[in-house]
């Protein structure tokens, strides 16, 4: 197996005195430091719209370009590329912020006021797992093994009898988990119409239900899902939630849709298995950053701090912990990737499983290298807030508008003409690739300094 190239520091001083290196730079500081950015090649140029010629920059120059451009890969897992991840995480903060906090993203403040909660649901047990275990009173109480485990320790996770661990139906659950989701949120409905005294038909005239939720991956190698769950009016975030529709009245809604919701897996090795949440459920009301902060209930939390979480969740569920980065391709990539015993298990369940024709709908082999997970890390109902489009939109007509006052013209007169080609994927050595991932960790920390700014709590 050939040895990965490293980064020479002779080349690295070659590439930085270069005559196009500024040229280069301001192309890779454009993707963000994007690790495998799409190299195209083409020309764009901004031309009048009535008359069809090419405006004029204010350096006399003819406002077009010819050459050469790097488009950001979009990669969301933070082990392939860190830039475009971050960015991922930024925008899923935002998207997250905007649904709760609203003010920004044409979401109105008043969402602050419906009824908010933040929804842990889990997985049930396939098995006990090494653990690190509190008693009520805060106390370390030894693992089921017996032994006291650290915080890092790998074995955490990790099945105390891995022969006995039911790992078809691990994979089976996980495979489902959307659908779970789904079956929940219609059991909520039901609950919350029943409570309302309407019926499930009439629901949606007169509330709806909506959400963001990312799905975090447990140690054990199975996922969370983490959910902002708000109750409007029948037209989204900016109508009125009916007054019946109470915190309170949500919270034993969703209790109830929690304890109802089963999915029924298709027949295994002559076993049925009915597909249901885990026993740990954990509702916490949201407690507006602005509220007062007159000694807060026990467990609530600052919209502001949860939108963190939330983007924080967002990416860690993609990040490098967790099996592979990209589809395996037969059952022996498994033994070569580095991976625990455990989640290399579930893989080889995953594609051993994806052979069976019952179970060719769940596309398994596809999903085998995110441990039979084939949902999205953040998804979000219709009406929740603004969408991770509009959010990259406002991003480019925001440059664009930049460029266009410098011409001083409006984009209503002008047409943008783009003409590009692809042609590649990535960096040209691995020197470029370093100097890359050294712009996007700066631009990390700016950012991470104006967060620390822009949150309030
Ligand atoms: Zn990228
Ligand atoms: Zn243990």
């Amino acid at each position: 197996m050939a040895l990965p190239e490293v980064p020479s520091i002779d080349r690295l001083q070659r590439r930085l005195q270069a005559t196009d290196y500024s040229r280069w730079r301001s192309m890779v500081e454009a993707t963000g430091g994007c690790a495998h950015p799409v190299r195209l090649s083409g020309h764009w140029m901004i031309t009048d719209k009535t008359t069809g010629t090419v405006l004029t920059s204010p350096d006399g120059n003819p406002a077009m370009r010819s050459g050469h451009l790097f488009a950001p890969c979009g990669n969301r897992r933070e082990s392939v590329c860190p830039a475009c991840s971050d960015r991922y995480a930024a925008d899923a903060f935002h998207l997250v912020r905007a649904g709760m906090t609203g003010g920004t993203k044409g979401v109105p403040d008043t969402v602050a006021d419906k009824p908010r909660l933040f929804v842990t649901l889990t997985a049930p047990s396939f098995g006990p797992v090494h653990n690190r275990r509190t008693s009520a009173n805060g106390k370390q109480v030894p693992c089921r093994c017996g032994r006291y485990h650290h915080e890092h320790d790998p074995a955490i996770g990790q099945p105390i009898d891995a022969a006995a661990y039911d790992y078809t139906g691990h994979v089976l659950w996980q495979a489902h988990a959307g659908k779970l989701w789904n079956r929940f949120t219609i059991y909520l409905r039901r609950h919350l119409a029943r409570a309302a005294g309407i019926s499930v038909k009439e629901f949606k005239d007169h509330a709806r239900l909506s959400y963001a939720k990312v799905a975090e991956f447990q140690r054990r190698g199975i996922i969370h899902f983490h959910a902002v769950i708000r109750l409007d009016g029948p037209e989204g975030a900016s109508d009125a939630t009916p007054t019946w529709a109470t915190p309170e009245l949500l919270t034993d809604a969703i209790h109830a849709a929690h304890a109802a919701t089963a999915v029924e897996a298709p027949e295994i090795g002559g076993r049925d298995r009915l597909l249901v949440w885990g026993e740990q459920i954990d509702i916490r009301p949201i407690r507006a950053v602005d509220a007062d902060q007159v000694e807060d209930d026990h467990g609530t939390i600052t919209d502001d701090r949860l939108s963190s979480y939330v983007a924080k969740y967002a990416t860690k569920g993609t990040g490098k912990s967790e099996a592979a980065d990209r589809p395996i391709r037969s059952r022996e990539h498994i033994e070569l990737l580095t991976a625990s015993e455990h989640h290399k298990q579930i893989m080889r369940t995953a594609w051993d499983l994806g052979d069976l024709e019952e179970l060719d709908g769940l596309n398994l082999r596809r999903w085998c290298h995110m441990l039979a997970f084939r949902g999205h890390f953040l998804s979000k109902s219709q009406r929740y807030s603004t969408t991770f489009k509009q959010i990259r939109g406002d991003r480019q007509t925001w440059r664009l508008e930049q460029n266009l006052d410098e011409l001083g013209v409006t984009a209503d007169s002008i047409a943008v003409v783009n003409n590009w080609e692809m042609t590649g994927v990535g960096h040209h050595s691995p020197e470029e690739k370093e100097l890359a991932l050294a712009i996007a960790e700066r631009k990390r920390q700016a950012r991470q300094d104006r967060y620390a700014n822009e949150r309030k709590d």
